[in-house]
């Protein structure tokens, strides 16, 4: 299975290390916008290029993220932690990348907006 994504245009390339099993599609005031589908990976497993050069960063609410997406086309590309510590991961959008993908995964429904629970 292709593993390898990018933006609208291409000027930031993403490659997973493993196929994702699950994706989470969050109703928070920034995801239920974006749309994004969010895989989570281990902090510098995903090969991410293009990235910050070609990139702008938006970072809201408690500050404990930079959402990146591409400068040209403005595809959100995907979430870091702004401090170290906490797990280390980060979160890819899955919407980057080739359809089946997306296809196969099962996607979780987190409250974002309110609990921090997902409804499954
Ligand atoms: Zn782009």
């Amino acid at each position: 299975m292709d593993l390898t994504g990018s933006c609208h245009c291409g000027a930031v390339q993403l490659e997973l290390p493993s196929p994702p099993e699950t994706a989470t599609s969050c109703n928070c005031s920034l995801c239920r916008r974006s749309g994004a589908l969010w895989v989570y990976y281990e902090f510098g497993t995903v090969r991410i290029t293009g990235h910050p050069e070609n990139t702008h960063e938006y970072v809201w609410g408690d500050r404990q993220l930079r959402t990146v997406r591409c400068r040209t086309c403005g595809l959100t590309t995907h979430w870091e932690r702004l401090q170290d510590g906490e797990g280390k991961r980060h979160g890819v959008n899955l919407c980057n990348f080739a359809p089946e993908l997306a296809a196969v995964v099962r996607i979780r429904h987190l409250d974002g907006a309110d609990t921090w629970e997902y409804f499954d």
